[in-house]
């Protein structure tokens, strides 16, 4: 019953918002209100319905092996993205938030939006369920269906809060035969236990691509925070991490956090300031790699422009190997000892692990890369 899934979870701070309960409720009860902020009820519970509380990604949190901080993958390398259109808006959104930096463009690496825009076109998928932008508020994300090349760009980018692009699944199932789906660990896991009670899941989605997630921001908190910093809201169009262009701007080592806004504006943010806006829910979820996706894509440890890709089954490598051979991606083998930037990968270690002891996770995370480097390189 919703009173259940209301008092046990959303009342009791375990939702992770991740949207997972919308598409599994048999009997359409369940909506993401129009703040895109809470699971609410629209209709009635037949008696003895516990299929939201059995599948909640909050009440029932990822199980996977902690050590195995990257989870079980085939193969780990890393990739850029050859797509002209691609590497061309990665460039224009990158101007549009820093027009004061001329030529020091960092643009994201679009391996994820490269992907999708090849399954579309080249017909293999019909839509992609992605974290999509608010038409009234960009820089806040909600669940989207792209089934074109702009749709997919429009979506593309870092969204800093959480977004439960899984209530998306469902009209995505009803509507088209072959769904992707490109989401955080709890939007993949919960994917998964859709496809694992329903059979039209099971045959529509085909493709799961993970981005790896320490955590997210709360809305709330991290509109107070910028109130605070005497941040315009209306101007915000992103929260941005950086610590290479920036790093001499922030007060924390290496670490780049800001809140941007239109005018090409960046706060930088303390780390208790960063902190502060975590979401609080959070903290339960010890899934960080995505590891039931097929592809999990990464800025981690990556150096500007690439992505470090873990493949983890058959499907995942196909669509890379495919990519490559067509020219679209290219690939080079990730090694450990090569990665540029070591300062990065602590920095960013810092960011999306602050619910644990960095250094743990840290040296877990070196651990994990330096063990899979020996057992593929
Ligand atoms: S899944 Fe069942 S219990 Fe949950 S909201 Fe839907 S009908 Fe109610
Ligand atoms: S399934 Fe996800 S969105 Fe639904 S209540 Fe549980 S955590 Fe929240
Ligand atoms: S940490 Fe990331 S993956 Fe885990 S529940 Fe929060 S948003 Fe989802």
């Amino acid at each position: 019953m919703y009173k259940d899934l209301e008092r046990d979870v959303i009342k009791a701070g375990k939702c992770v918002l991740c949207g997972t309960c919308v598409s599994a409720c048999p009997n359409d009860v369940l909506k993401v209100d129009e703040w895109g902020k809470r699971i609410v009820s629209v209709g009635k519970c037949p008696m003895g319905c516990t299929v939201c509380t059995d599948m909640c990604i909050g009440l029932h949190p990822i199980q996977v092996d902690p050590i195995e901080i990257f989870g079980n993958f085939k193969e780990v390398i890393q990739v850029q993205s050859l797509m002209t259109n691609v590497k061309q808006y990665s460039y224009f959104q990158y101007q549009r938030f820093y027009p004061d930096l001329g030529g020091i463009a960092k643009p994201k690496s679009g391996v994820v939006s490269t992907i999708l825009i090849h399954l579309l076109e080249e017909n293999i998928i019909d839509c992609a369920v992605v974290a999509g932008r608010r038409q009234d508020d960009p820089w806040r994300s909600s669940p989207a269906i792209a089934t074109t090349d702009k749709e997919v760009l429009y979506a593309s980018g870092t969204k800093p809060f959480q977004c439960p692009t899984n209530a998306a699944l469902i009209d995505a199932i009803v509507n088209f035969d072959r769904v992707a789906l490109v989401g955080l660990p709890c939007h993949i896991e919960g994917a998964r236990r859709l496809a694992q009670k329903y059979l039209e899941f099971r045959e529509t989605l085909k493709y799961l691509i993970g981005i790896p997630c320490g955590t997210v921001f709360s809305a709330e908190l991290l509109t107070k925070q910028a109130l605070e910093m005497g941040v315009d809201i209306e101007r915000i169009v992103a929260v941005d991490f950086d610590n290479e262009v920036f790093k001499e701007e922030n007060p924390i080592k290496n670490l780049g956090m800001f809140i941007v806004t239109d005018d090409g504006k960046r706060y930088p943010m303390s780390l208790s300031e960063f902190k502060a806006t975590m979401a609080k829910e959070c903290i339960s979820c010890k899934d960080f790699a995505a590891e039931y996706s097929d592809l999990s894509v990464a800025t981690l440890a990556a150096p500007v422009g690439w992505s470090t890709v873990f493949i983890r089954n058959e499907k995942g490598k196909e669509i890379i190997e495919n990519m490559v051979s067509k020219g679209l991606l290219l690939q080079r083998p990730f090694n450990y000892e090569k990665i540029e930037d070591k300062a990065k990968l602590e920095a960013q270690a810092e960011m999306v692990w602050l619910k644990s002891s960095p250094k743990t996770w840290m040296s877990m995370v070196t651990q994990a890369l330096m063990k899979r480097q020996r057992t593929y390189y």
